[in-house]
């Protein structure tokens, strides 16, 4: 029952971010006559309504971390359903407030009519370099119009999938209902590929005896703990993060490989970690 009144809540959160994302979206177009959700760059990634997307989902985002519940799959279809209103709601005001001829377009045309007319004719223009300068002239979509609102639907939706993946996907406790807090990270970096096999091959080692707290000290020394990106080539990261209501504890092993870029990839197979009831610290 408190899930059910919680999932409410939350959905409450996205509904009002929403509505506000709808609003600031008109405002923009109304007052720079640029409609910011429907940019698209190369014509086919829908930037515009992608960006507004996660802005009108962020509500389900601070929400869930706000109530620390964890929003179940049946979330999701609330969030791809108040997205597809928002894409309506959009559209909707600027039906509203369309005026043609000194009368409002909905003395003319329903909303329906309407949007069918505004999807067949939309067009689209090339804008190119730093000043979008207008490149040629603009091209009717007809039909394709319907695509390219489905693209932008897909694109407003995406955010609300992107940030519910996210949520699902960080450490929760199932026991007191609450998300896992950091409690700190720590990086080693090395030249040593042997010393880096030895490190791995020990940490398993202890993760399978649950000595977490020998892995702490073992990373200490495992490496320098400052970055040096003409010398070293891994990087080794612990991760803490506990349940602040039962102190049950996470620790995670992550390995890192420089690449061409002078940055880090992450090699997923040598990742580990494992929960614990021990109190565990950086500071032992
Ligand atoms: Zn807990």
């Amino acid at each position: 029952m408190k899930n059910i009144f919680k999932d409410v809540l939350i959905t409450l959160f996205g509904a009002v971010t929403s509505l506000l994302t709808a609003f600031i979206l008109y405002w923009v177009e109304s007052r720079w006559s640029m409609s910011f959700y429907s940019l698209m760059i190369w014509f086919i990634i829908p930037a515009g309504a992608g960006v507004s997307g996660f802005a009108a989902a962020s509500g389900y985002y601070f929400g869930a971390r706000f109530f620390n519940h964890k929003p179940r799959k049946i979330i999701l279809l609330n969030m791809l359903a108040v997205s597809f209103g928002t894409y309506l709601f959009i559209q909707y005001l600027d039906y509203s407030f369309l005026e043609v001829e000194g009368k409002s377009v909905a003395h003319y045309l329903s909303f329906w009519e309407y949007l069918d007319i505004s999807m067949t004719n939309t067009s689209v223009q090339i804008r190119a370099g730093r000043g979008h300068v207008k490149v040629g002239n603009a091209v009717e979509l007809q039909g394709l119009g319907y695509v390219y609102a489905l693209l932008q639907v897909i694109g407003f939706a995406l955010g609300s999938f992107v940030l519910h993946l996210y949520l699902s996907t960080r450490l929760y406790c199932e026991k007191c209902l609450r998300y896992f807090s950091s409690k700190g990270n720590a990086s080693r970096y090395t030249d040593n590929k042997e010393a880096l096999a030895d490190f791995i091959k020990k940490a398993i080692n202890l993760l399978e005896k649950h000595n977490l707290t020998e892995i702490i000290s073992l990373h200490a020394e495992a490496g320098s703990s400052k970055c040096d990106l003409k010398k070293h080539y891994f990087k080794t990261d612990l991760n803490l993060k506990s349940c602040k209501e039962c102190g049950k504890h996470h620790l995670s092993v992550n390995v890192f490989k420089k690449n061409g870029k002078d940055d880090w990839d992450e090699i997923h197979d040598l990742s580990i970690g494992a929960m614990s009831m021990k109190e565990l610290s950086f500071k032992n």
